[in-house]
Order: C-alpha cells, then sequence, then structure tokens
C-alpha cells in the first residue's frame, strides 16, 4: 500500500477518490489546489502516486504542476495519473506531454480508477528493481541480437544503426522482458544532460526503433494507456 497525494479542487470528488482509497488500505493526503500541494512537496514527504486534476484554483493548473514535478529532484520519478474534465485527445496529449503517466477523464468509474492505480503502483516498483539489473553482455531474443558492451544490435545477423536514444530504450526494456515501463520511467533512464525528453517523444523514438528493428519491431509491445514492454520471452 502506498502514500497517494490527490490535488482535486471539487470537494465532492475529492472526498470520493480519498474514502476509496482509504479503503483499499492507501495513506492519503489531499489538497484543492497546486499551491497547496507544493507546500506539502515542500515538507518533503514521500509519495508513492499522485491524482492530479487539470483546472484548479489559484495561479498553478494541475497541467502545469505535473510539468514542474517532471523537473523536480526528489519528485520526478513518481507517477502522475490527470484526473480530468478535459477529454479533447489534444488535452490528453497535452497532460501526457506535461509528464502524466496516465490521464482519466471525469465522470470516471471509481473501479477503473482503483484499477490504474494499481497498475502505476506495480510499474513503480518493478522499475526499482530494473534499476537495479547490470547491464553488460549479449542478450539474443529470437533473431534480435544486442551486445551491450559493443553498443551493437543485429536483426537475422544485419547489422542495425540505432541512435543512442533508441538503444538506450531498447536496452532498458529488454532486460526485463515481460515487465511494462510507463513512459516516465524510460524518460528518467534516457534522460541525460542536455537531452530534454517528453512522453510524446518516447513514443517518436520507440516508433523509430521498432522500424529500423524491422521484422524484430514486434518484439517492443505498447501497452495501451501505461507505456511499453519487451516481449516476454518465457512460453
Ligand atoms: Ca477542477
Amino acid at each position: 500500500m502506498g502514500h497517494i497525494l490527490i490535488v482535486e479542487d471539487e470537494q465532492d470528488i475529492r472526498d470520493l477518490i480519498s474514502f476509496q482509497l482509504k479503503a483499499e488500505g492507501h495513506k492519503v493526503t489531499a489538497v484543492d489546489s497546486a499551491d497547496k500541494a507544493v507546500s506539502v512537496l515542500e515538507r518533503g514527504e514521500k509519495f508513492d502516486i499522485m491524482l492530479v486534476d487539470w483546472m484548479l484554483p489559484g495561479a498553478l493548473s494541475g497541467l502545469e504542476f505535473t510539468r514542474r514535478l517532471r523537473g523536480h529532484k526528489y519528485y520526478k520519478e513518481v507517477p502522475v495519473i490527470m484526473v480530468t474534465a478535459l477529454t479533447q485527445p489534444e488535452n490528453i496529449v497535452a497532460g501526457l506531454d506535461a509528464g502524466a503517466d496516465d490521464y482519466i477523464t471525469k465522470p470516471f468509474d471509481l473501479d477503473v480508477l482503483q484499477a490504474r492505480v494499481r497498475v502505476q503502483m506495480r510499474a513503480g516498483q518493478l522499475a526499482l528493481e530494473a534499476i537495479s539489473v547490470p547491464s553488460g553482455g549479449v542478450f539474443e531474443c529470437e533473431e534480435l541480437r544486442i551486445d551491450t558492451s559493443k553498443v551493437r544490435v543485429t536483426v537475422a545477423g544485419t547489422d542495425v544503426a540505432l541512435t543512442s536514444t533508441e538503444f538506450k530504450i531498447l536496452q532498458t526494456i529488454a532486460e526485463k522482458p515481460g515487465h511494462v515501463f510507463t513512459r516516465t520511467q524510460l524518460i528518467s533512464q534516457i534522460q541525460g544532460e542536455n537531452i530534454h525528453v517528453t512522453g510524446r517523444t518516447i513514443d517518436t523514438h520507440i516508433a523509430g526503433l521498432r522500424k529500423k528493428l524491422t521484422t524484430a519491431g514486434r518484439l517492443v509491445e505498447t501497452i495501451r494507456g501505461i507505456g511499453y514492454r519487451f516481449k516476454d520471452g518465457t512460453p
């Protein structure tokens, strides 16, 4: 069970979500504006997940709050689910681009919300495990071969020229076949100095990676609304 931050200005919704998540055994901190959420974070409390409304009173919108979170030293990897009445595709894209890991539109079903919370919790735990996996050596899956020490990838014996970002993404997911990585987790893996990556650009890198891998592109699987994983090789 985790500690969940809810940022929602509509009291009915805030109370309803708080009640449900507490009933599932989570610890909940709920505030009615992003400005107050910032104050909570300044106290240094640890959160496992945040549910953030987009439209909030005060200077800071939920979208801007999420964007700032992604640049935060301590909170940049905490999964964010954006919960909002804005339902247009461009809203969803903007929410994910700002760094949200998932996006739920109002009105929502409480069971679905709880399931999405479970997914993000699980993804967070898997990422922690993944980080501890040592890299190096040769990885093979069907016609794909990755030599991490030589930074070399071949498909059915033919060399594939990947960008360093594409290689890092492939290496990250291939080290944990079957494990789902959220965009945020992939971003934190490949983010380096002078590299700015958003959820949307991860999608672009994945598309480029798949194309270059030709037949082996199918090994990179999309998990709708969550992220990506390398095909689980176990029969
Ligand atoms: Ca609102």
